[in-house]
């Protein structure tokens, strides 16, 4: 590119400075002048692809957003991961010097591109189990690590489930309660008006109960169509988070992320590649 640029920066100064010279040169070499132009267009787009990688590296633009269901005492399923396996998991990020974003900073980095670490990622849950608490919690604490947990309004309080003060206590300390509607219903099944319901009441409800503002949802099954998305727009929604597989990146929908499920049967090495892929 240098040899390219001093060529032209050349013909330029040829230009500028000797007019009459350069045009005798063109007139006899009109080819030159096709070559100069074309050159011209190759120079512009190197210096626009350099720039684009300094400022969004691939890697720096994209952010793992793992998925998590329940996780258990030493129950593994593809929605069940063991309380060993995610402190494994854990431990491996903490030790890797990933830095793990709360849901605010990820939209920040998503929406408005502020440039964030190379080594970022985001923890969430889906469905608000009661194992979240006993089993993810304390080892999130120990490493001080945010999270994210989706919560199933008519759902708390059941046995299987978060209670109320539970999650007003994980909320004092990094783990954001967000909404995933009020019966865990497909949402692009529904009618207009249970549709607007089930994503207005989950979000009034945990605004009310935690005296917060929610503003992201995990969509139940990763179901939604354009219907679905405008009233979660209309209802107060920022950041929306399907089940598909993949980064969350600003070069897609916001209402429509991707995640990476962490699967129970997902050994270390597999979670090493994916966080890193
Ligand atoms: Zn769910």
């Amino acid at each position: 590119m240098c040899v390219n640029m001093v060529f032209i920066l050349k013909i330029t100064h040829a230009i500028i400075t000797d007019m009459q010279e350069s045009e005798v040169f063109m007139k006899k070499n009109p080819g030159w002048i096709k070559f100069t132009v074309i050159l011209i267009v190759i120079n512009l787009f190197m210096v626009r692809q350099v720039l684009s990688q300094n400022n969004f590296n691939e890697r720096g633009y994209d952010i793992p957003v793992l998925m998590y269901h329940s996780i258990t005492e030493d129950d593994k399923k593809m929605f069940r991961v063991t309380k060993d396996g995610f402190y494994e998991q854990m431990k491996y990020l903490k030790d890797s010097g990933f830095s793990v974003l709360s849901m605010d900073e990820v939209y920040d980095h998503l929406k408005n591109n502020k440039p964030f670490k190379d080594k970022s990622i985001a923890i969430t849950f889906d469905d608000g189990y009661k194992d979240n608490y006993h089993n993810a919690y304390p080892i999130l604490k120990e490493f001080a690590m945010n999270a994210t947990i989706f919560v199933v309004t008519d759902y708390l309080g059941g046995s299987a489930y978060l209670s109320v003060d539970e999650i007003k206590e994980m909320q004092l300390n990094n783990i954001d309660i967000e909404s995933h509607t009020t019966n865990h219903a497909k949402l692009d099944k529904l009618t207009e008006i249970d549709r607007i319901n089930t994503l207005k009441d989950s979000k009034d409800y945990i605004d009310e109960v935690l005296n917060k503002e929610v503003k992201y949802i995990a969509y139940p099954f990763g179901r939604c169509n354009k219907d679905v998305i405008a009233d979660a727009r209309l209802q107060g929604y920022k950041m929306a988070f399907t089940t598909k597989s993949g980064h969350a990146t600003g070069r897609d929908d916001l209402n429509q992320l991707k995640r990476v499920l962490v699967s129970g049967y997902m050994n270390i090495d597999h979670f090493i590649k994916v966080v890193n892929k």
